[in-house]
């Protein structure tokens, strides 16, 4: 049986997942040995549960982001921080600098107040455990390549080289 894959957009411009995609014909080769249960890229509208490998894209924050991750973090052995907005808040994280009310005319334009936000954004591993960070604004294909294949392999990922470019 193949593992169960599965990646997940939470505050992120999506440019994480676009370099995933630039995994070109790879993309194949890792088809055939990962099952993809969940992702922006299929039609499963439900996080499902024994997933082996989940990619999170992009920070914490909002407060269904919170829950979103929460429940992801419960149903997945391996979790990876995909990306710097994942690995330090990056982007999302500037508004931590500003006061409340100008920090959401700025990334909330026009303001939508059904979705609650965050005091504060955060990087992944600040509300769940993570089990290995790819930083990178985007990581490079390559690198998404390398982490994926090497947790196949049960050996620890070579990212050098995952935070310039494609
Ligand atoms: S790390 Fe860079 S490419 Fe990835 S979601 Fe954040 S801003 Fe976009």
């Amino acid at each position: 049986m193949r593992p169960r894959l599965a990646t997940v957009w939470l505050d992120g411009c999506s440019g994480c997942h676009m370099s995933l995609l630039d995994m070109d014909e790879r993309l194949l080769d890792v088809a055939t040995r990962y099952e993809l249960v969940y992702s922006p890229l299929i039609d499963a509208k439900e996080f499902p549960d024994n997933v082996d490998v989940t990619l999170v894209e992009g920070a914490v924050s909002t407060e269904a982001d919170l829950a979103k991750i929460r429940k992801i973090r419960g149903r997945t052995r391996t979790l990876v921080s995909l990306g710097d907005c994942a690995v330090t808040g990056n982007i999302p994280a500037l508004r931590n600098l500003l006061p409340p009310g100008e920090a959401l005319a700025v990334y909330d334009h026009p303001p939508r107040s059904e979705v609650p936000a965050l005091r504060h954004v955060q990087p992944v591993h600040q509300v769940v455990p993570v089990e290995l960070h790819l930083p990178g604004c985007p990581p490079s294909a390559d690198a998404i390549h390398e982490v994926l294949i090497a947790l196949l392999e049960g050996r620890a990922p070579d990212v050098r080289g995952a935070r310039f470019g494609n």
